[in-house]
């Protein structure tokens, strides 16, 4: 079992290797790959240091390689690098194909550096197709455990102690290119317990970025929670509408992205109420719900002391007595228990 999960790791780092070499060597990885990263202003340097690549645009060129080169169809399949389907055409009744086929390719790497898997980003505007596709869930690849980023951040989320999260790979990117480097994102799910469990280990601080659209505030608003059940500190920052830490990153000057992230996170309550407020500031009933949601969020928090220091706190943005605030809390805590 042991043995197996090792071949699937060197059969990942192989293909890492070979999307890499694809786009650096290669005509049509250097002409398509290569030049979609440099138009959106990555550097050479941060392209190699997240070794990213490019999957040739054809049915089977990684698969018929990596055969070559010895790697077994076997862990091949189980990577879901190569997709293996029945074909009763075929001489051996079946066929096989690359997974990833003329996408920009990003590997995803363990707290350790290994790699686990592959995001891969399409390069059209075909709308049939999805946008980033995946490598599936294996026996080394377990999405809801795995946040983008973290072996390149871990050193810098303890420094700082703080962790930044965002929404994609290229956010993660941009921003570590800026100069931001305690930056990791939960591609490909909705932020887990699992994955704040990864960051609890380094710092108790989590500044949540992400996408400044719909999408984007309804993450955020879902992360929170998650993040005050395990006793830690949640700071919201949302960007500009339409800008995601990515497209601001490249908008602004590395000092005014610093700057920016300083003086622009919320505290998770100011966040929720801000938000909020604006559509419930003259609908009692509406307003009554928003205290209500803030107050469960603050019943999430496992110390008391900090849960009063919320209750204070929302008692004075919100106007309301605190008495009422913490007959409500208590409300909620007895429910759970
Ligand atoms: P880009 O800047 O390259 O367009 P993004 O990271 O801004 O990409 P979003 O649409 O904001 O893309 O999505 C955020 C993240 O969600 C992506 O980085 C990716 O991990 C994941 N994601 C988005 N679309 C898909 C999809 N169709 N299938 C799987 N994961 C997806
Ligand atoms: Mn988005
Ligand atoms: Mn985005
Ligand atoms: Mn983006």
């Amino acid at each position: 079992q042991a043995d197996e999960r090792e071949s699937m790791f060197l059969v990942s780092e192989y293909a890492r290797d070979y999307f890499q070499n694809i786009m650096f060597e290669n005509e049509q990885g250097k002409a398509i790959g290569l030049s979609y990263f440099k138009e959106r202003g990555f550097t050479d340097e941060i392209i190699k240091k997240f070794q990213l690549g490019y999957s040739l645009n054809e049915w089977e060129a990684f698969t018929s390689e990596a055969l070559n080169k010895g790697y077994n169809l076997k862990h091949l399949e189980s990577t879901g690098l190569t997709i293996v389907k029945q074909d009763i055409l075929a001489s051996n009744g079946t066929k096989q194909f690359d997974r990833f086929k003329g996408r920009v390719m990003f590997p995803i790497h363990s707290m350790s550096g290994r790699v686990l898997g592959f995001g891969g980003r399409i390069l059209t505007q075909d709308k049939k197709a999805a946008k980033y596709l995946n490598s599936p869930d294996s026996d080394i690849y377990h999405k809801s455990n795995v946040l983008y980023g973290i072996h390149y951040a871990k050193q810098t989320i303890a420094k700082e102690d703080n962790c930044f999260l965002v929404e994609g790979y290229t956010d993660v990117i941009s921003m570590y290119q800026s100069g931001i480097h305690n930056v990791v994102a939960s591609s490909g799910t909705a932020l887990t317990e699992n994955q704040i469990r990864l960051i609890n280990r380094l710092t108790k601080n989590i500044t949540i970025l992400f996408d400044g659209d719909a999408a984007g505030i309804r993450a955020s608003i879902r992360g929170i929670d998650l993040i005050l059940e395990q006793g830690m500190n949640v700071k919201v920052l949302m960007f500009p509408d339409g800008d995601d830490p990515d497209s601001f990153a490249k908008k602004v000057s590395n000092e005014e992205l610093k700057e920016y992230l300083n003086n622009n996170s919320q505290d998770f309550i100011n966040f929720k109420v801000s938000l909020l407020m604006d559509e419930a500031k003259n609908d009692p009933v509406k307003k009554a719900g928003l205290i209500r949601d803030i107050v469960i969020s603050i019943s999430k928090i496992p110390d008391r002391i900090q849960q009063e220091v919320y209750v204070q706190e929302c008692s004075r943005i919100m106007d309301i007595s605190e008495s009422v605030l913490f007959s409500e809390l208590a409300q909620i805590n007895n429910k759970v228990k």
